[in-house]
Formats: structure tokens, sequence, C-alpha cells
């Protein structure tokens, strides 16, 4: 058997243990250079990947060798930085589409309760920042677990942050771990503009009254980012029946916005006084060793390996939003796995914090998008709801919200003077489904990557 050959063999023997993307971005790398009586020497990129590789694998790596060539007792390393792969031209390409679905993380969403499983207390980080939401949340679920109803202090908790601060992940998380605790509870997760969609089809119908009684029947509700029923007003009024039935009937109602109760406008102020009516908790944005704790917990969800500076780079870089420290943490990976090299993948994410939002503009989101997605401007900001023209656009009004922080009116004229409230709509569906097709977060990983040019 040829060095390449047996190396493949031994490759074969990790898959289950290391996730893809870690086999795709390492191993790859990785060579079996010469084989001497007892002993082999492989080639590493750095000291880094060579330590790596001996503190989690040296072990596994013997074993399997001694499967093919019992007399091997030692393994050597060499590092050689400019060993380039066979195919280097390509590799770009398959980095690319590794498949995030593959990796360790489950995007698996259940479909009668509309949660998302990835989203645990095990993988949720608990300090200053979101203290009181969290410590509500545990007190929801010991109820459950020691009385089987609800807590009436904290019914609904509502809970209230800026974008990408946890609330999502700690609602669900609640939803899970009740569902898990007691699995024939009713548990329902649904985001307010699917709710919203479902009331008025329901009106539409003449089934309102059916809908109503479902939502009735839920042990527990949790309505995302409720600031959405600004201005619908039949929405309104239905929510408050289901939400006095709810309530009534001791089942547990959670909610979360982007601003506390007062500060929601074009919300009935009776729905308002209901929502202050239990607990109303904030969570802000997590201090530095906070943020480090939740990058290595995110790194290692993901088995993502990469030097402790550019942690503390990222750490300290990014402040005010979890989601985007996940961001940033996956583009470093691709980038050390390019290069190995701590200083330049620093440099270059520094690039990236220092100018992005100056540099790029509306017209180039416009043109990267449709250019990813083969498709026209003139397509793009068209009324046409064809599918293959209502997905780049919601991505556009995503990425000019989230990216260039424009307003929700302003993005609807860029985009065919569309109605705010379609512009909103379409961001949150964008943000869902990035939480929960991997292959579609790759997909807008890509467009960013092309839109600031990295
Ligand atoms: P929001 O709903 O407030 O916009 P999300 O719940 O969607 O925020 O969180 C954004 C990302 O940050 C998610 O990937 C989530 O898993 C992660 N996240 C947020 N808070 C925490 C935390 N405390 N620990 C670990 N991950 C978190
Ligand atoms: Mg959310």
């Amino acid at each position: 058997m040829d060095n390449s050959l047996l190396w493949q063999s031994i490759l074969s023997s990790f898959e289950g243990k290391i996730s893809k993307l870690n086999l795709a971005a390492w191993f790859s790398k990785i060579k079996l250079k010469k084989r001497e009586q007892n002993t082999v020497t492989i080639s590493v990129p750095s000291i880094f990947v060579k330590e790596w590789l001996q503190n989690k694998f040296q072990r596994d790596i013997l074993l399997s060798l001694q499967k093919f060539i019992p007399e091997i007792k030692e393994i050597k390393y060499i590092i050689s930085p400019n060993e380039k792969q066979e195919n280097n031209g390509k590799q770009q390409n398959t980095q690319s589409k590794i498949d995030f679905s593959q990796s360790k993380i489950d995007f698996s969403c259940n479909r009668l309760s509309g949660l998302n499983s990835k989203y645990t207390f095990k993988n949720f980080i608990v300090g200053g920042f979101n203290q009181l939401p969290a410590a509500c949340a545990f007190s929801i679920i010991n109820n459950f677990k020691l009385q089987n109803k609800p807590n009436n202090i904290y019914n609904p908790l509502f809970i209230y942050s800026n974008v990408g601060l946890g609330k999502t992940h700690l609602l669900e998380a609640v939803g899970n771990e009740v569902l898990n605790l007691k699995r024939k509870k009713k548990v329902k997760y649904i985001p307010c503009p699917n709710f919203t969609s479902h009331v008025i089809s329901a009106v539409r119908n003449q089934t309102t009254e059916k809908v109503v009684d479902e939502y009735k029947s839920f042990d527990v509700l949790i309505i995302d980012d409720i600031e959405f029923i600004a201005g619908k007003e039949w929405t309104q009024e239905i929510f408050f029946r289901i939400f006095n039935d709810l309530v009534n009937n001791g089942s547990q109602i959670l909610l979360s916005s982007d601003r506390p109760p007062r500060a929601l406008e074009k919300i009935e102020e009776r729905l308002k006084s209901r929502f202050e009516g239990g607990m109303v908790a904030d969570i802000s944005p997590p201090n530095f060793e906070e943020r480090m704790a939740i990058l290595e917990e995110k790194a290692k969800e993901r088995e993502i390996i990469l030097p402790k500076e550019i942690l503390e780079f990222i750490a300290q870089n990014i402040s005010k939003n979890i989601r985007e420290l996940e961001g940033v943490l996956i583009k470093s990976f691709f980038l050390f796995q390019k290069d190995q090299n701590t200083k330049s993948v620093i440099f270059k994410i520094k690039e990236v914090f220092d100018a992005p939002k100056k540099r790029i503009s509306p017209e180039r989101v416009s043109n990267v998008v449709c250019g990813f997605y083969n498709i026209s401007h003139k397509e793009v900001v068209s009324r046409s709801r064809k599918k293959e023209f209502v997905l780049p656009r919601q991505v556009i009004m995503y990425l000019l919200h989230n990216e260039l922080s424009l307003s929700l009116p302003s993005i609807g004229v860029k985009i065919g003077n569309k109605d705010h409230t379609t512009v909103g709509y379409g961001c949150e569906k964008i943000e869902e489904k990035i939480k929960k097709d991997g292959d579609f977060l790759k997909d807008i990983e890509v467009i960013k990557e092309r839109l600031y040019n990295i």
C-alpha cells in the first residue's frame, strides 16, 4: 500500500469521530510522508496543527496505523508550510462546498412544536448580561418539573434586547426543555410574522374560531419578536383573546421583543399592560469574558480549532451581537485554514471591521446577490412573487438591514417601493431560514464574502 492510500484509509477510520468540516479543513493538509521500519513521518502545515494533532489524535492515528502495519511504534512530524494540495486551484471551491449540515450541529426543526432542537441550555452561556431572563426561564422550567404547571409570577415572561443577543435561543431552549421533561405537553414556538399570517388567513377563510381554539390548547406558547404585531389590529384582537384564555387555563406564555412593552408603538394599551403583568427582563450585550466564553462554546460546538489570539481579537472587536461573533468565527476559520497564519487572519478580519459599512453600497449588495442567484436587478425589484425572485429579494433586504443598517422604509424604497412591513417580514424570513437551513447559512456566508471581498 502506498503512503497516500494508507493515509486515506486512516482518514476514513476518523469519519464519524470528527466533523466533516474538520476533516476537510485540517486533514486534507496533512500527509503521510515517509515510512521506515517502526516510524512514520507525517507532514503538517504548521506548529499549530502539529500540536492539535498530537494532543487530540496521536493515539488514534497510531492505533489505526498499527492495524495496517503492526510494527509501527512512533510518529514523527515535519512542518512543511509551503506544501500545497495537489489541486490547489480547486481547493477554494471545495471549501465553500463544505457541508454544514453534515457538521455535528443539528438544524432540525420539529414540525409540530416549531422548535429548533439546536437551541438548548447545554450550549447557552449564562452571564451577568442575561442573568435575569435566564433565571426566570429556569424558574419556569422548574415549575413544570415540580408542579407540572406554570409560574404565575413569570406569566408572561417578556424578554427584550437588540438583535443577536439570544432571545430566540433562550425562548426555544425553554420550549425544548419543557418538552424534554414532559413529553405530553403541547409546546408551540412561532415567530410573530408567521403568527400574524396564520391569523390573517384564518380571518379570510372564516376559520378564526378554529385557530383560536388551537392556540388555546397549548400548554406553552412562545411568540418570538412580538413587535411585529404592531399595526395589525385583527391579529391583536385575536391574540388578546388567546392570551387571556391561556393565562386563565394555567398555560405559560413567553414573548420576545426588540424593546420593552412601554416602548412598543401601534400596539393596543390593553395588550401592553398584559405584557407588563408578568415578568419583563432584558438582555444586555455581553462583556469581554462572556464573549470569550461564548466564542469558545461556539468553536467547540462546530469543532472549530483556532489559536486563542484570534478568538481574543474577535471578542475584543465584536461587542454588540452574538450572531456576528459566530459569523466572524466561521470566517476566521476559513481564512486560517487557507494560510495558517494568525497575524494575516487578524489583519484580514480587521480590514473587514474597519471599513465594511462605509465601503459597500446598496447597489453593490444588489449586484452581488443578483449575481449569486443569477437574476437581473429588474427582476429582483419587480412585484413578481415567483420563488426564484422572492428569496434573492429578501436576502437583499436582510443584508441592507443587517450589514448596512438601513431602515426598513428606506430599504422598501430601494427595492421597488415596497412597504416597510414587507421588508420587515422579508428580513425575518431570512433570519429564520439562516437558523434552520445549514446550506442556506453557507450561501449567505459566501455572499458576504463576495460583498466584502475577502
Ligand atoms: P436574537 O433572537 O436576540 O436576535 P438569537 O437567539 O437568534 O438572538 O441569537 C443569535 C445567535 O447567538 C444564535 O446563534 C445563538 O445561538 C447565539 N447566542 C445568543 N446568546 C447566546 C448565549 N448566551 N450562549 C450561546 N450562544 C448564544
Ligand atoms: Mg430572534
